[in-house]
């Protein structure tokens, strides 16, 4: 079956009949004023466009489907006297919007329109009708150039003195009429069908085709959509919002999709056709003016909004149209909405009683919870953007504008707030990127650098404001109205909105972040619904989800947040800023000791520091585990560059004031130095080779748990060895851990356990799981060295050097270092849980990697069956709220397979 009758479908059957047929078929079969109509299947696109033939058997479907649609309607398709007239409307699985086609009017010919005419009474209406079908069939069926029937209309319109298209009378259109023929004959080569049928067969074919329309397939790439899904198409007996005052055409949304709040949200046109609203010709009322222009069909209209929420158990956005005083569905679907909107709006659903708690968690996701975390615009502020463009990467950024790079720095540099303006951004860029507060570009989508680059920073990006007439050369850019802006004028960009503002836009924090950091307590009356709706599903994503969520935190404060905001641990503390700074100059003296007594000078000096460190983070995370990290980056990144230091020891040289100290620590940079340092002497390989530096860490922190306990405190700290590709390496720097850690024991009387486990980031480390399992208490996967390890991608460079080419070409639709490459990265992530539980069924295991704040990564660390998540503190609420989803949605399948 190839065509179905409105009556025959329903909501779940998108597959097949796109969403716009699925849901016309559901309200048909809710008894709601549908127009009659038909869905031909993406079944018969594919088929189509596989074989570039019509499927065979459709001609007949059709056929008898029109039928049915002429008896409903009492009209035949194109009849002289009475023309039953169809749009043929194009509708995929998922939501495509303006990417494929659409024809209406199908069935007016050079006799029909008379017949239109006497039928309606109005000239004007019918002549009006036949030009738009010439014009879009011209444009969509036959594939003329749009702008020949623009022009024509232009030059008819200034010929007439008419200064809008609805000032053109009935004779001016009909002159139109003959002039759209004429173009149609001249650019296709022959005349515009005069057969319903014949327009009605090529109008599908088109809508067929519109699949494989350039846009439609960059929007497919972009979206991830499958590009051999197909769409299906609608054949819907024509209405007219445009048939006198007593008709109009508007949109409806059951509840305000920008806020959440209840209330009757659209706008209507009064005769008026939906494309007319699209075009802007007039200002749209209201939706509630409905109810003193047309009572009857306003409350018709609130009793269906009514009935579909119910039914839908959602927001719905709808589509109709009224025909003289008679109310039309045109089309419904599950509507979009803002972040807040969407967290108000399941908690309000759950108080009505139309769906549970786990279904209002389903409702919601991180990427939300997570926009809902920027600062935000104070919103009573006054302000008028200036310009709009894609919200590219979240958050309010307020600056000067700079319009080149090395601007931005020197201003940053003297404590100024810049944003870089750029028509686009390329590699070279990326100082000045990391200088700014937020990025504006006048070209490129959410795919460009400017916005690859500044989602990986967590900056703020406004892309692709096309309006913007940017002159890096003269430091200034132009927006809509003549508005200037020269270099050092203040803007602020909303890159959540993609708004642009001329001058400083107070930003506040967000009411969320302060809910999480405690400031805001949810159950005060004055709270914001927001709030209130956000610590309600967390609540019940805290009570449903089986991964833990640990932070990863270097600092006291850093760990003190991330409790507050829910972490249950720190599950990656990196102990490399603990040598940086004034502690430089032990680990070059660490580096350059030529016997143990240097040596174990350096360290010592070392110890009392890194104790202090531990003791902090413990005492901030007091009865949560730790896990400390051994130094991981390779040594040299703690000394002199080697450029600067060859540049001073040369100059001495030559000055003839030579220093010893200087020229050995040259030669010791020189030793050090690497090709590939991410390749290189680092993680393990540094413990194994330069002695006493592990011990060190280990003895700091096993001292540490043993001071924090004897001041009352509940110290559970855990040592984890980075960059393991073999478990001679673990077992090797176990053993000094265990000796080290048994020697504060007996020295301190410290008895509480201490874990010794290992980073799993080479995909050695994966294939090797069972062996290395045996010698670790742990393992935490690092998935960003996992990643840059399976894939040979310099985790540093790539962002900034091809990414957004990738992106743009469709070879992956986000970053891997982003979101997990479950094919990749994954296999290796679970074939490591698999060998090293079957080694070690109590083998505890986590995730460390950037990917363990990344909702949708969030998703597959639950099904691997890890224990937990680690990630920034910022992210532990979004963990949180995902590892929740994670388990509903995991039973609801199980609960369905089991059914
Ligand atoms: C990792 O590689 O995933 C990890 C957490 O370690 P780092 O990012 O410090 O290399
Ligand atoms: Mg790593």
């Amino acid at each position: 079956m190839l065509v179905y009758g409105f009556a025959q479908g329903n909501k779940d059957m998108r597959d097949l009949l796109g969403g716009k047929g699925a849901n016309l078929a559901e309200m048909t079969n809710l008894g709601l004023p549908v127009p009659p109509g038909f869905t031909i299947t993406t079944e018969a696109c594919r088929t189509y466009l596989d074989t570039g033939q019509v499927p065979a058997e459709l001609h007949d479907e059709v056929t008898k489907h029109l039928a049915l649609v002429e008896t409903a309607r009492g009209k035949r398709l194109g009849d002289p006297g009475d023309p039953l007239l169809v749009s043929v409307r194009s509708g995929a699985k998922f939501s495509m919007p303006g990417m494929m086609d659409t024809v209406l009017n199908i069935g007016l010919t050079d006799r029909s329109v008379r017949g239109l005419a006497e039928q309606a009474g109005d000239e004007r209406f019918a002549w009006d009708s036949y030009r738009r079908l010439l014009q879009m069939f011209g444009k969509t069926v036959q594939g003329i150039d749009g702008a020949h029937f623009d022009d024509a209309l232009d030059a008819l319109k200034r010929d007439r003195g008419a200064p809008h298209d609805v000032d053109l009378d009935a004779g001016a259109l009909r002159e139109l009429v003959t002039t759209y023929k004429q173009i149609v004959r001249a650019e296709s080569g022959r005349d515009f069908p005069q057969d319903p049928r014949e327009q009605l067969d090529a109008a599908i074919r088109a809508v067929f085709d519109s699949w494989n329309a350039p846009r439609a397939i960059t929007y497919r790439r972009q979206e991830r959509i499958s590009a051999d899904l197909g769409t299906a198409v609608n054949v819907v007996a024509m209405v007219f919002g445009n048939a006198g005052p007593d008709s109009g055409t508007g949109v409806a949304f059951t509840r305000d999709p920008a806020s959440g709040a209840r209330g009757v949200y659209g706008d209507y046109l009064a005769n008026a056709q939906g494309e007319d609203v699209v075009a802007g010709i007039r200002n749209t009322v209201p939706l509630t003016e409905l109810a003193h222009l047309d009572k009857k069909s306003y409350d018709e209209l609130l009793d269906i909004m009514a009935t579909l929420e119910g039914h839908y158990r959602d927001l719905c956005d709808i589509e109709f149209t009224i025909e003289r005083g008679r109310l039309w569905m045109l089309q419904t679907r599950v509507g979009k909405r803002t972040a807040a909107a969407a967290f108000r709006i399941a908690t309000q659903l759950v108080d009505e009683g139309l769906i549970t708690e786990d279904e209002a968690l389903s409702r919601v996701d991180g990427h939300q919870l997570a926009q809902l975390m920027f600062p935000r615009f104070d919103e009573r502020a006054a302000r008028q953007a200036i310009a709009h463009g894609m919200n590219a990467s979240p958050g309010a950024a307020v600056g000067r504008a700079v319009f080149d790079t090395a601007t931005a720095v020197e201003w940053n540099s003297t404590g100024e707030d810049v944003i870089l303006v750029r028509r686009e951004t390329t590699p070279d860029d990326l100082d000045g990127m990391i200088a700014a507060r937020g990025i504006l570009t006048s070209r490129g989508g959410r795919t460009s650098h400017a916005a690859v680059v500044a989602r990986g920073m967590g900056k703020t990006c406004v892309c692709g404001v096309e309006t913007l007439d940017i002159d890096v050369a003269r430091g200034r850019f132009t927006a809509p109205g003549g508005v200037e802006v020269s270099e050092g004028d203040v803007i602020s960009i909303d890159g959540t909105t993609g708004d642009v503002f001329l001058g400083e836009v107070p930003v506040v924090d967000s009411p969320v972040v302060r809910y999480f950091e405690g400031e805001l307590d949810p159950g005060a009356a004055q709270a914001e619904e927001l709030v209130r709706s956000v610590h309600r599903l967390m609540k019940v994503a805290d009570g449903r989800r089986r991964l833990g969520v640990r932070a990863n935190a270097d600092l006291p404060d850093d760990a003190a947040r991330a409790r507050a905001m829910g972490a249950a641990g720190i599950g990656l503390c990196r102990t490399e800023h603990m040598f940086l700074g004034e502690r430089r100059r032990y680990v070059e003296a660490l580096v350059l000791a030529e016997d143990d007594a240097e040596r174990t000078a350096a360290l010592e000096a070392l110890l009392p520091l890194q104790r202090a460190d531990f003791e902090g983070l413990l005492a901030a995370m007091d009865g949560l585990p730790v896990t400390v990290r051994l130094l991981d980056p390779p040594l040299h990144e703690f000394l002199p560059d080697l450029t600067d230091l060859s540049v001073r020891v040369a100059l001495a040289g030559e000055r003839g004031v030579r220093d010893p100290q200087d020229e050995r620590l040259l030669r010791a940079v020189r030793r050090l130095h690497e090709q590939n340092p991410m390749m290189g002497l680092r993680g393990v390989r540094l413990g194994l080779v330069v002695p006493g530096l592990y011990a060190l860490q280990v003895r700091a922190v096993a001292e540490a748990a043993a001071a924090r306990e004897r001041a009352g405190g509940h110290p559970r700290v855990e040592v984890m060895i980075p960059l393991v590709g073999t478990v001679q390496e673990l077992e090797l720097s176990r053993e000094e851990a265990e000796r080290t850690i048994a020697d504060v024991r007996e020295r301190t009387g410290f008895t509480g356990p201490i874990p010794v486990g290992t980073m799993v980031e080479l995909p050695r480390a994966a294939l090797t799981a069972g062996a290395i399992a045996r010698a670790a208490d742990f393992f935490s996967f690092g998935t960003n060295d996992l990643t840059q390890t399976t894939w040979g991608f310099s985790r540093d460079d790539v962002e900034a050097a091809f990414f957004a080419a990738y992106l743009e070409r469709g070879v992956f639709g986000v970053s891997p270092f982003e979101s997990l490459d479950v094919a990749g990265v994954g296999r290796l992530v679970d074939l490591a849980v698999r060998e090293g539980r079957a080694a070690r069924p109590d083998l505890k295991l986590g995730v460390c990697g950037e990917h363990g704040g990344d909702p949708d990564s969030v998703h597959f660390f639950h099904e691997a069956g890890l224990d937990y998540v680690s990630c920034s503190a910022f992210r532990v609420p979004v963990a949180r709220l995902e590892a929740g989803r994670a388990a509903v949605l995991a039973d609801a399948d199980a609960g369905s397979a089991s059914r």
